[in-house]
């Protein structure tokens, strides 16, 4: 996978989560230009400014558009004109990088792939994303080897255990379709077994405890 498919991928990741960040604010923060059409949160204490979505949301409205300023003027020669500053430019901002990604050196879009690899860190960090899972290294019984990344033949995969989900911590390292290897713990419930089950639809051996 390039470094600008990556991007592509990144964004993709990035837009939901953006979403679920703006839920977690007052509607009239989320977006000032929306009107009255949507849903108003009705409680009976005024919605506070999210203590950590806010700043992160912040973070990536900014960083989204002086990143597409960046590709554009490595391409054109000139910037751009300054997006407005609701969540719909952010996504159009997005869309526009993963654009002009294609046309930017491979270095320029590494760098892209690492600010958005950094957001989505920020994001799934945050409480009520629910998504701040700790990545941990497998634990096997004693004597044994930890199963190995069936794509990269390292020992880079990492358990989330709250979740049962696995994935290669690798950043090189892609699956049989060229994405980021993700794989979820499925358990025979007859004798107690448990495989991996991988994007691509890859299963593996599972030498671990599933919880
Ligand atoms: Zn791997």
């Amino acid at each position: 996978m390039t470094p600008a498919q990556e991007v592509g991928q990144l964004a993709a990741e990035l837009k939901p989560l953006l979403a679920r960040l703006a839920e977690l604010l007052p509607e009239s923060v989320a977006d000032p230009t929306r009107g009255t059409t949507g849903h108003h949160k009705v409680s009976g204490s005024p919605a506070p400014w999210h203590p950590e979505a806010g700043p992160v949301l912040m973070t990536i409205h900014a960083g989204v558009r002086d990143l597409e300023r960046l590709l554009r003027y490595q391409i054109t020669g000139h910037s751009g004109e300054d997006r407005g500053g609701s969540d719909g430019n952010t996504m159009a901002a997005l869309d526009s990088i993963i654009r002009l990604v294609h046309g930017v050196p491979d270095e320029l879009a590494r760098h892209a792939v690492r600010e958005l690899n950094r957001w989505i860190e920020q994001t799934r960090q945050i409480r009520d994303i629910g998504e701040s899972e700790r990545w941990i290294p497998i634990h096997v019984p004693k004597g044994q080897l930890p199963p190995e990344c069936p794509y990269c033949r390292t020992y880079s995969l990492r358990v989330a255990q709250e979740s049962g989900r696995v994935r290669c911590t690798n950043p090189k390292c892609e699956d049989g379709n060229g994405e980021r290897p993700r794989a979820h713990i499925e358990k025979n419930r007859l004798d107690g077994s448990a495989v991996l089950v991988w994007g691509d639809g890859r299963s593996q051996y599972y030498y671990g405890e599933a919880s």
